[in-house]
């Protein structure tokens, strides 16, 4: 649903959110939290190159209007009160940041008199992990994906059946969900050296995977599913994810029960939330899967999710060595990507999550799987564009790669961009390799 607040003419009195393709325009109004000098953690709003400090607007009057539950959830440590709200009262809250960071009004007058105290570069600021994440699931709704995978790990080029007719996840691993810039570890595993015989050491064979990471606002009751057309009440936003994964490890592990200790050493996220209020303009049909496919169950098929069930998202994913770095050498870009090349959509994830009877809760992070188009270079993780190791690509350094060795940063930046609507940037998701922490 557009309004005032998708405006393409709008403007900040904050001049930096008035740059053109800036990632944080007054459209976006992204979240955070942070701690800056002695403050202790609080949430902010992303605002051109600012973070407007909610605690400080809120002592500065900023915030009259907003009820009273909106103010208490908007000034915790983290946002999982503000995200176990309820759509209508996070779109109260997003008018109410709109007005109060455009160029003209009553209230934004107030709010650019008392910038000092209401604003903060976020150059001098520490953004932290923004919600406690109660659970994580990571699923594989790439076709493209699923279909090289398979192919690379087990030979077969025929598709499993079930992913024609359901989205398939996993339980993953909220414990060791970090945000952009902590130190992600060689993990250490059971990794196969001769025939069915396996030694434990670190991953030789160390990868990422591009996500979009879908974060749940209110939450649903045990053995109540949420309805296919009710789902994206439940989503409160987005961010991007890696889904570090050590393949030599999974592969060893992944059967029967699928992906453990390949995955559960650490996932990445960015610490900006962007809304799915934020990204309306840039809703699309469903990608049609192919005409050989079936139907959807019931459950998992409406016209609204056809009509509109997507988003456009598209995605880079950048990588640096310490030879680049330390040469002073530009990160290589590894793949563009786009969301709509997956099919599988929002709402269908959140459902088909739910469908069991499983109950969700406010600040869940459900990861979408890697998002990998229909060419091989289109691939969103390095198993792919390596065909499992058996191609190398080589950086302008002259170091050649076929997964991820020590020092390695990889960066993902991801934006929704239309004719016509300012750019909705995601920031930025960075993570280097470091040697495992303790000997194997
Ligand atoms: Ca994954």
């Amino acid at each position: 649903m557009l309004n005032e607040t998708h405006a393409a003419d709008a403007q900040s009195w904050v001049e930096s959110a008035n740059v053109k393709d800036v990632d944080f325009p007054i459209q976006n109004l992204p979240f955070c939290v942070y701690v800056s000098g002695a403050q202790e953690a609080q949430i902010g709003v992303g605002i051109g190159d600012q973070i407007l400090d909610l605690l400080a607007c809120k002592k500065a009057g900023l915030l009259d209007g907003l009820s009273d539950v909106i103010v208490q959830a908007l000034t915790q440590k983290t946002l999982n009160d503000f995200m176990g709200l309820n759509r209508a009262q996070w779109r109260e809250t997003r008018s109410h940041l709109f007005a109060l960071l455009l160029n003209e009004g009553e209230l934004s007058a107030r709010a650019k008199s008392s910038s000092g105290e209401v604003l903060i570069a976020q150059a001098s600021a520490k953004l932290i992990m923004p919600m406690n994440i109660g659970d994580f699931t990571d699923y594989e709704c790439s076709h493209h994906h699923a279909v090289r995978m398979r192919k690379i790990m087990s030979g077969s080029s025929k598709p499993l059946a079930n992913g024609f007719y359901l989205p398939r996840a996993y339980h993953g691993r909220a414990s060791s969900v970090v945000v952009s810039g902590e130190p992600v570890y060689l993990p250490l595993g059971q990794i196969e050296e001769d025939n069915e015989i396996p030694a434990y050491k670190p991953s030789e064979k160390f990868d990422y995977e591009l996500e979009l990471g879908i974060i749940i606002g209110t939450g649903n009751e045990r053995g109540h599913p949420i309805a296919l057309d009710d789902a994206e009440n439940h989503i409160f936003g987005f961010c991007l994810v890696n889904d570090w994964s050590g393949r030599d490890i999974q592969k060893w592990e992944r059967l029967p029960l699928g992906p453990f200790l390949g995955k559960n050493h650490g996932t990445s996220m960015s610490p900006w939330i962007i809304t799915l209020e934020a990204l309306a303009p840039f809703r699309a049909p469903q990608t049609s899967p192919g005409d050989d496919w079936p139907e959807p169950l019931d459950y998992l098929s409406s016209d609204r999710n056809r009509a509109e069930g997507a988003l456009d998202v598209e995605f880079e994913v950048f990588l640096s060595s310490n030879k680049m770095r330390a040469d002073g050498v530009a990160p290589h870009k590894n793949s563009s990507n786009r969301l709509r090349d997956v099919h599988w959509t929002l709402s269908q994830i959140v459902t088909q999550h739910t469908s069991s009877g499983c109950n969700l809760r406010p600040g869940d992070l459900i990861g979408s799987g890697t998002v990998s188009g229909p060419a091989p270079h289109e691939s969103a993780c390095l198993y792919e564009l390596s065909e499992g190791g058996k191609k190398t690509f080589e950086l302008p350094s002259g170091e050649i790669r076929s997964f991820l060795e020590i020092g390695d940063e990889v960066t993902v930046r991801g934006a929704s961009q239309k004719e016509g609507y300012p750019r909705i940037g995601f920031g930025e998701l960075v993570g280097r390799v470091l040697p495992p922490a303790t000997k194997a």
